[in-house]
């Protein structure tokens, strides 16, 4: 074993940014040491990289496929694990330098938090971890000297720019949005959107879940707010604009007046990499931006009238305490609902208002009350929607 080899945990290593992180790996052998891999629900993908990477250990999070895993693994050097409860003893091992998260919604939240108590360095793809609970996130971290890189385009856009500068200059920092699928669209035409369209993301190749708040403006909302931690700012502080070509992942501006941006090509390799390598810059062979490919780039105001989700989100931010975990539940419910066609795209910002309105706010919740929350909110939205299509039939 080489020890100067960066040893990695990848959490939720069978999605999309998870495979992106492997290959990210593969293409550097000589640096990364791949010592710990989590799946849910993808069994026959966990046993296909646990057999290419020869980690030390997977952990299937879903316990029902535990056998599968072990099984298919019987024959190589390979420990395997079942349940979210392995998967926050093992963040802790000695063994494991940078922690890279990118499970999805909630669920994420416990074995990130798990992983900063031993101290781990953090790559944060897993915005919904700070959207419900950043304020308990970044002060164990602060507590414990752990660094959090954020993997998410435009908070690594940001954290780019902020290399260098001094604490205090920001003024504020303006997140860019690609508008997605339905840029311009109007209510009328989006009554009638399933699932199959708002999944053909114009730039960005993604998870579901995460595909469908981009439609919906939902993934800027979240992301304002995992801004907010991730940087110390306040409210009044981010500003979200439109632009369509994605080339520009944000801009800081500072006291002075000088602005910051950080640009690229949409590929989340590029975000992915610079967080397990930083503060270093490596060499690759991915695509890179050429102005001959683009002539002009443009800028618009996001149209929260129509993209409610994102009004919503900022209620949420303002109001603070357990609203945004009740925002997120509500989201991840609808969200699951509308990719199997149970819910009307327009009819998500309802649900996730009303169940915002019916659980109880907390100003300053624990990680129990944030649990609880989460459970409540889920409870409610998924009446909610019970009734919706009670009613239609
Ligand atoms: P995917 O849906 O593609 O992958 C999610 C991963 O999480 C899978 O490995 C999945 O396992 C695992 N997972 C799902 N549910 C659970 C659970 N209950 N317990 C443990 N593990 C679970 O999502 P993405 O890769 O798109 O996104 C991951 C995170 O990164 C999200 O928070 C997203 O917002 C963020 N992000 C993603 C970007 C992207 O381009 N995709 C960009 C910026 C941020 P399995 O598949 O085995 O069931
Ligand atoms: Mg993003």
């Amino acid at each position: 074993m080489n020890n100067n080899k960066k040893r990695l945990a990848i959490l939720g290593a069978t999605g999309s940014i998870g495979t992106q992180a492997l290959e990210v790996v593969a293409a550097h052998p000589h640096l990364f040491e791949v010592e710990v891999l989590s799946a849910h629900g993808n069994a026959n993908l966990l046993i296909e990289q646990a057999i290419a990477y020869k980690p030390n250990a997977v952990v299937i999070t879903d316990e029902t496929k535990y056998a599968q895993v072990k099984e298919a693994l019987a024959s190589y050097p390979v420990k395997v694990f079942a349940g979210s409860a392995a998967l926050m003893q093992i963040v802790a091992w000695e063994s494991i330098d940078l922690v890279l998260g990118a499970i999805l919604g909630f669920a994420g939240l416990e074995s990130i938090l798990a992983a900063i108590d031993a101290g781990k360095t953090i790559a944060l793809a897993n915005k919904e971890t700070l959207v419900v609970a950043g304020e308990l996130v970044m002060q164990r971290a602060a507590e414990k000297g752990v660094r959090i890189i954020p993997v998410d385009s435009e908070h690594s856009a940001i954290y780019q720019c902020l290399a260098g500068e001094y604490q205090g200059t920001i003024d504020k920092v303006i997140l860019t949005a690609s508008g997605g699928p339905f840029l311009g669209r109007k209510p009328n035409y989006l009554v009638n959107v399933k699932a199959s369209h708002a999944l053909q993301h114009p730039n960005w190749t993604m998870g579901a879940k995460i595909s469908i708040d981009s439609a919906t403006l939902m993934n800027k909302g979240l992301e304002v707010i995992e801004a907010k931690w991730l940087f110390g700012l306040k409210n009044e502080q981010m500003e979200v604009i439109v632009h369509p070509q994605s080339i520009i992942h944000s801009l800081v501006q500072f006291t002075d007046g000088s602005l910051k941006a950080q640009l690229g090509l949409p590929d989340m390799k590029l975000p992915i990499q610079y967080a397990l390598t930083y503060p270093n810059r490596l060499a690759n062979n991915f695509k890179k931006f050429d102005f001959k490919d683009y002539s002009k780039f443009t800028f618009e105001q996001p149209d929260y009238k129509t993209f409610r989700n994102l009004a919503i989100a900022k209620e949420a931010l303002y109001k603070a305490g357990n609203a945004p975990c009740v925002l997120n539940a509500a989201n991840e419910v609808v969200v699951a609902a509308f990719l199997q066609n149970k819910v009307g795209f327009l009819e998500m910002s309802e649900m996730i208002e009303k169940t915002m309105e019916r659980v109880t706010f907390i100003e300053h919740p624990t990680l129990d009350d944030y649990r609880q929350t989460d459970a409540d909110a889920r409870k409610y939205t998924t009446e909610f929607l019970k009734k919706s299509q009670l009613s239609i039939y």
